[in-house]
């Protein structure tokens, strides 16, 4: 780098004092390349997604934490704000309650280790009990915790990364730090993150479990309605930790009917999507004939952001006729959000209400009577 020459930097200033938007141009760019700076390494490929300028991961660490917690679930909840949630192990074990909202409302959930240790003091095995012990204290909590963790203050070292790895885990970092921990109003806060935004992927680091994160959380509605405005489009974290969703299996569970009762087929996922998805279930005739034995069904079923099944109940009719078993297939296509799985289609008997009633149950006469037979 060359120092610059008198004559140089009297040129600059003359240059500034004649454009002052320049000026604030230039100090705004410097202040944004420091800011972004050190997620280069950790910035994600771009992402895009039509329509959207860039994509912005919400991220909030080292909850849960009473209050805080839930007042920030119900506020993203009512934006229809995607984010996820890195834990710590021991408050999830405090409370388990707060992990289940988090959950339950659709957001998808990350470690943070068990105590929030600085993992370059660990060793591999410390640093795999931590993740095991706060992976499991999770499930303890009725989550499906996903394969996600973030290093507290994002400090590794090549020992720490290997035993992140080795533990199945997937580490995230960030791209906006919002400094929210350290100092700033709510206005301030969101200032920031909104100033570091930048087309493509962004992963905003916030808190929801430090001593400042009700004045964090109060940002958030600015952030939403600001990058909205701009033309950013919120989204979770996919498989890889990047912003997007992740994409589940879904699995086909059926379960065999009764004639004049109903089967039920249900839609179940592998894991969380942090999104609304959805598959088409249709009806395809076998012995048991579409259109008369059972409706004709092509109904899209939404599993809803926060659960991992969804079912559809199938009614049967009943003809009244004793007849031997019937069977006919059920089938998946046109999956939103989610990925087939192999077997895409499922065989679903009916029995026929009078032999199942001769059969399975101990009182025929009250089975007789409701299904109508003889
Ligand atoms: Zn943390």
């Amino acid at each position: 780098m060359t120092v610059p020459g008198r004559r140089t930097v009297h040129a600059v200033r003359v240059l500034l004092r004649r454009t002052p938007l320049l000026l604030v141009t230039l100090a705004l760019a410097c202040v944004l390349s420091v800011l972004v700076a050190p997620a280069q390494a950790a910035a994600p490929a771009p992402a895009k997604k039509r329509g959207c300028k860039g994509q912005v991961a919400l991220t909030f660490d080292d909850g849960p934490v009473r209050g805080t917690t839930h007042r920030l679930v119900r506020l993203l909840r009512s934006k229809h704000v995607p984010a996820t949630f890195f834990v710590v192990g021991q408050r999830v074990e405090a409370l388990p309650g707060a992990v289940r909202e988090i959950e339950r409302s659709g957001f998808l959930v990350g470690n943070h280790t068990w105590a929030h240790q600085d993992m370059r003091t660990l060793s591999y095995d410390q640093a795999l009990r931590t993740l095991r012990t706060t992976h499991r204290a999770l499930l303890r909590a009725g989550a499906h915790p996903t394969r996600l963790m973030r290093p507290p203050y994002g400090a590794t070292n090549p020992t720490i990364r290997r035993a992140i790895r080795d533990a199945g885990f997937v580490p995230v970092l960030w791209t906006t730090d919002s400094l929210d921990w350290k100092s700033g109003t709510s206005e301030q806060i969101a200032a920031r993150i909104l100033g570091s935004l930048r087309p493509g992927a962004n992963i905003v680091l916030q808190h929801d479990g430090v001593n400042r994160s009700p004045i964090s959380v109060g940002a958030v509605a600015q952030v939403v309605q600001g990058a909205r405005r701009r033309g950013y489009c919120f989204t979770a974290l996919d498989e890889k930790g990047r912003p997007g969703f992740p994409t589940p299996t879904a699995t086909l569970v059926t379960r065999d009917g009764v004639e004049g009762g109903s089967a039920v087929v249900r839609v179940r996922l592998d894991r969380l999507a942090g999104r609304d998805t959805a598959v088409v279930v249709e009806t395809h005739s076998g012995t048991a004939t579409v259109g008369s034995d059972l409706p004709r069904l092509s109904t899209r079923v939404v599993v809803p952001a926060g659960r991992r099944s969804a079912k559809l109940r199938i009614p049967l009719t009943s003809d009244g006729v004793l007849e031997p078993a019937e069977t006919f297939t059920v089938r998946l296509r046109s999956p939103e959000g989610l990925r087939l799985d192999d077997v895409r289609s499922a065989a679903v008997t009916i029995t026929d209400a009078a032999a199942a009633g001769r059969v399975v149950l101990p009182g025929p006469p009250i089975l007789l009577k409701r299904g109508g037979v003889l």
